[in-house]
């Protein structure tokens, strides 16, 4: 045990070299520091285990090393924080993880554009594979099994919500949103990236078109998966009802606002989106199915 302390109070390590490099046990150590760029207390038991199989040492053995490097410091409330020393390496990292995500969308983009959506989930599990807890930041949960099904249903919808669009800006916003689908994620475009013919066509809705996009975007992915909620619960024995839920804020309409927590039998439930929903960002009323407590007692 000395020796082995000994010899570990000697081992520097190159952040630099770490930061940049493609063996995940040795980006994975500029990963955890990456986490205390704000303070924060150490991980809980449960995401120390999840760290101790990718990183080279033990977690806790990786925090001192960071402390004996100068690159984490603890206060008195035992929260850490990566040191000024440190902050270079997360910055590194923080770029290089900027950089590989600028380089998978077009990859995701692309395979959506051919329509393959199995290889568009394909693309995205690899590249979260190589995440140190197999997750990026900035996507979705764990996809489901029919994910990339669903993610197909988009490109190929065609429902009133798209009514009046010409075929050309269908496609387009068809795009943006399966591919936001995919990731799991949302996010705004600028305005650069909206062609013109699109934000003519959206420019009706009194939302300017970064705005009208995304809602617009959003609308269809709520449809694809409201569809699928039905459709599973239409098919199961165990749901007998489903809630209709939604947000309440400033852009909810009256209309959807009497149907928002009320529940109903699976075959009498309203269909979504709501036709009368006057909501410049459209009806964001979604199904949830009713767990049958009772049922759960019988177990
Ligand atoms: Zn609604």
């Amino acid at each position: 045990m000395n020796l082995l302390k000994r010899l570990w109070g000697r081992t520097t390590l190159d952040g630099e070299k770490l930061a940049a490099s493609d063996d995940l046990q040795e980006y994975a150590q500029i990963h955890l520091l990456a986490e205390f760029v704000e303070t924060r207390p150490l991980h809980s038991t449960a995401d120390q285990q999840r760290w101790n199989r990718v990183l080279p040492r033990p977690y806790q053995e990786t925090i001192q090393l960071f402390q004996k490097q100068g690159w984490l410091e603890a206060n008195t409330l035992d929260q850490y924080r990566v040191t000024p020393a440190g902050r270079p390496f997360v910055q590194r990292y923080r770029e290089r993880l900027e950089a590989e995500k600028a380089a998978i969308l077009p990859q995701v983009r692309q395979a959506l554009e051919a329509r393959d959506t199995s290889e568009a989930l394909e693309i995205r599990r690899r590249y979260e594979a190589r995440f140190p807890l197999g997750k990026a930041d900035w996507t979705g949960p764990e996809p489901q099994l029919n994910h990339s099904a669903l993610t197909r249903r988009i490109l190929f919808l065609d429902h009133w919500l798209l009514e009046g669009l010409s075929l050309e800006t269908v496609e387009w916003l068809k795009l943006y949103a399966a591919e936001q689908h995919l990731w799991g994620a949302q996010w705004r475009l600028s305005p650069q990236e909206i062609p013109a013919h699109v934000e003519q066509e959206l420019a009706t809705s009194g939302l300017d078109p970064v705005e009208a996009t995304f809602w617009k975007a959003q609308q269809l992915i709520l449809y694809v998966e409201n569809h699928d909620t039905w459709q599973r619960c239409k098919g199961g024995d165990h749901v007998r009802r489903m809630e209709i839920v939604g947000p309440d804020d400033e852009h909810t309409c009256e209309h959807c606002r009497q149907f928002r927590g009320q529940e109903f039998l699976v075959a009498r439930v309203p269909e979504l989106p709501h036709r009368d929903c006057t909501s410049i960002v459209g009806c964001r009323c979604r199904y949830e199915p009713v767990l049958e407590v009772d049922d759960e007692d019988g177990l």
